[in-house]
């Protein structure tokens, strides 16, 4: 049998060395600076951003770097270490689909924060990520935010760019030239969020309260697996998903379902005439409550019934709103067997990452669990990741 494979986060100091130096060797001088931005975990409020709702991320521990370096010209040059060289050129050349690729997230940012009035002098950019790719972690967006902090302090009036600035400008990356629909708490929790806290988010107007990980201190931890279950048809689902919300919210005549109390649910869903609409409505009116339980439960540091509330989220995931895969209801059903007090799938669904709230000493009996299951049911190998409440986007060197 087979162990189960860990991803450790890096020493921030350690990749910033090493990408510095392989900095030095493609352009022949070294960066002016490296920043990073963090992945993301949900706790809880899923499918729940587009819908003016809450939620509640926290920054990982694994983050994505950029060494910058301003050019005498006004023209980029892009390379990932796991993608390999991007998109060169101006930013008259990037626009909605252009340029095309990975290249779109780092390029849209600069695009956007230009749009934004902001002199973005020309760059050299190489890029380190160390949130896994497509896992449901948004890896996309701490590349996005990277390069939005780091446009931030290079640009030469960079400083009168706020955070929420950068997060704009990451959005309409992502939604308008990466053309990946996006509703916006991947960008806000990895600029704004606290270390050793979660970020409770209204998407409603992006305001945000921490809420402190005391459970942290208390012997609790969050495993992350990475499923690696196939993404398919992953677009066209998500849009489906908020296509169904939208016409919800319009038969119901409000802006948005953050509009429907629960208390007012079941006259809601009386006058929603399709079922598939009715359980997509639940869904998301049942999850931003839940999403103010587990914010009370982290504050008061009542684990069960935080973890009560993860576990119902899920379920509600996956016979509501239908975005769970077989792997993902595998780490939830053998997780909390193996003895985690809470589970659920977390980010956008469709394959990706599940979480699980656990006993730090019973983590690794846990993981092993879960390996175990994958190995049975004949899924790919899964990986695993410790999560604590880490700090946001910023200079690493
Ligand atoms: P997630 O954000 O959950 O990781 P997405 O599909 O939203 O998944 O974003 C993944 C995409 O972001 C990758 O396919 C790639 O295009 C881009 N990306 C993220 N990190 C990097 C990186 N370090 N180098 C190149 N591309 C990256
Ligand atoms: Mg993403």
């Amino acid at each position: 049998m087979t162990a189960p494979v860990w991803l450790p986060a890096p020493d921030p100091a350690e990749v910033a060395a090493a990408l510095t130096a392989q900095f030095a060797e493609a352009h022949g001088e070294p960066p002016d600076g490296v920043w990073s931005a963090p992945g993301r975990v949900n706790l809880i409020g899923e499918h729940t951003d587009y819908n003016d709702g809450l939620c509640l991320p926290f920054a990982l521990p694994h983050r994505t770097y950029a060494a910058v370096r301003v050019r005498d010209d006004d023209r980029f040059t892009l390379a990932s270490r796991q993608a390999g060289m991007g998109w060169s050129g101006g930013l008259d050349s990037v626009g909605p689909g252009h340029p095309e690729g990975w290249s779109a997230y780092v390029a849209g940012v600069l695009w956007s924060l230009q749009r934004k009035g902001i002199h973005v002098p020309g760059l050299d950019i190489v890029v380190d990520g160390r949130v896994p790719l497509g896992s449901g972690l948004s890896s996309s967006a701490a590349l996005e935010c990277s390069v939005a902090v780091a446009v931030s302090e290079v640009a030469p009036d960079g400083s009168s760019l706020a955070r929420r600035d950068l997060m704009a400008a990451s959005i309409e990356a992502e939604n308008v030239v990466a053309g990946a629909n996006t509703g916006g708490m991947d960008q806000a929790v990895s600029l704004l969020a606290r270390e050793g806290h979660a970020l409770l988010l209204d998407c409603s107007d992006f305001s945000t309260r921490d809420v402190a990980w005391r459970i942290g201190a208390l012997g609790w931890t969050l495993l992350v697996v990475d499923t690696r279950a196939p993404h398919a048809l992953v677009d066209g689902q998500y849009a489906e998903r908020r296509a169904s919300t939208a016409a919800a919210a319009r038969r119901l005549g409000v802006g948005a379902l953050r509009a429907v109390g629960v208390d007012e649910l079941d006259a809601a869903l009386a006058r929603l005439d399709d079922d598939v609409l009715r359980r997509r409505a639940r869904h998301v009116v049942t999850e931003i409550e839940r999403v103010r339980v587990a914010a009370d439960a982290l504050e008061r540091a009542d684990v069960d019934a935080l973890g009560a509330a993860m576990t119902a989220s899920h379920a509600s995931l996956r016979d509501d709103y239908e975005v769970t895969v077989p792997e993902l209801d595998t780490v939830v059903e053998v997780a909390l067997a193996a003895g985690a007090v809470g589970a659920r799938m977390t980010g956008g669904g469709f394959g990706g990452s599940a979480i699980a709230l656990v006993r730090d000493t019973a983590y690794e009996q846990v993981a092993e669990a879960v390996h175990a299951a994958f190995v049975d049911r004949g899924f790919a190998a899964p990986q695993f990741l410790l999560a604590t409440p880490s700090a946001p986007a910023g200079r690493t060197a």
